[in-house]
């Protein structure tokens, strides 16, 4: 007797085999978005936008919540779907798009945006460092990354995993690891353990950097050689002279500066 092959789509439409090259682990543990949804603490008027809502784990008990939403997905194959599961539940904006190419800023208008997102973890730098190329029109973002992520992007000078993305996320945000999460709360179970993490963009004056291109240019100077002294790691990008104008040791490592000696290091730059 020949069996038949298990059906590709399940009950609700959805396709049953998730894409590993997008990233695709669904979260399906009701308590960690019930742990998710109460840390974003949605309110009433919250303009939120999911990134990769995927099969809606995320994206439906937030509707509930504020009756509207808009999520940006590229996997077309689950925008029927999802638009689907989504009816009874509110106004869904689905955009079909790759989210490195969503203009936050366009996208927010007048009233700023919450950014939320189990992310792909292929592409969690990128988007971390495309939101901040919008932060001012960012409230705050929730996001699902990779645990080892989210402590080099809380880390403090000193620690082994201290480095870029700490540096660029903490002159920008507040950034707060709120907890983690094992692989068995997603579909397909993810190899790594995953954390969810706040970030909360700080106004530009409280930011203080003079020259935001040339600060993300010094801060990738000065960990793309990690090892190397100051002096040398910056070689071309500030001297000795003006590092120790600004209070550091030329023979210091980029790991030992804290986030305001970057940034008073690169507006010494700036000015001069
Ligand atoms: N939010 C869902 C959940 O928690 O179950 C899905 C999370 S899954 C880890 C990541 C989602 O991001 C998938 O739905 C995937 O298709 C989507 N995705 C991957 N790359 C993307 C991109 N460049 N732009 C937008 N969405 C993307």
């Amino acid at each position: 007797m020949s069996r038949r092959p298990a059906p590709a789509h399940d009950a609700d439409g959805f396709r049953r085999e998730a894409k590993k090259h997008l990233g695709q682990n669904f979260l399906h543990e009701r308590g960690v978005i019930d742990k998710i949804v109460l840390a974003i603490d949605p309110r009433p008027g919250d303009r939120i936008v999911e990134i990769g809502p995927g099969q809606g784990a995320l994206t439906l008990p937030l509707l509930d919540r504020l009756g509207a939403l808009t999520a940006i997905e590229f996997d077309r194959d689950l925008l029927v779907p999802l638009a689907a599961a989504a009816r009874a539940h509110g106004a869904l904006t689905l955009l079909n798009a790759d989210v490195l190419d969503v203009d936050f800023d366009a996208l927010a208008g007048d009233t700023p945006i919450r950014l939320v997102g189990n992310l792909p973890y292929n592409l969690s730098s990128p988007i971390l460092f495309h939101a901040l190329a919008h932060a001012a029109a960012i409230v705050d973002m929730h996001f699902m990354l990779q645990k080892e992520v989210v402590e080099r992007m809380a880390a403090a000078p000193g620690s082994k995993v201290y480095g870029r993305l700490s540096v660029m996320l903490q002159a920008y945000c507040a950034v707060t690891p709120l907890f983690t999460v094992p692989p068995g709360a997603f579909r397909p179970a993810p190899k790594v353990e995953s954390a969810v993490v706040r970030l909360r963009p700080r106004p530009p004056t409280q930011v203080g950097i003079v020259d935001p291109a040339g600060f993300a240019q010094l801060v990738r100077a000065a960990f793309g050689q990690r090892r190397k002294t100051l002096r040398n790691a910056l070689a071309g990008v500030a001297d000795g002279a003006m590092i120790e104008a600004a209070g550091l040791r030329p023979d210091a490592r980029a790991e030992q500066l804290s986030v305001a000696d970057f940034i008073r290091l690169a507006n010494l730059r700036a000015a001069a």
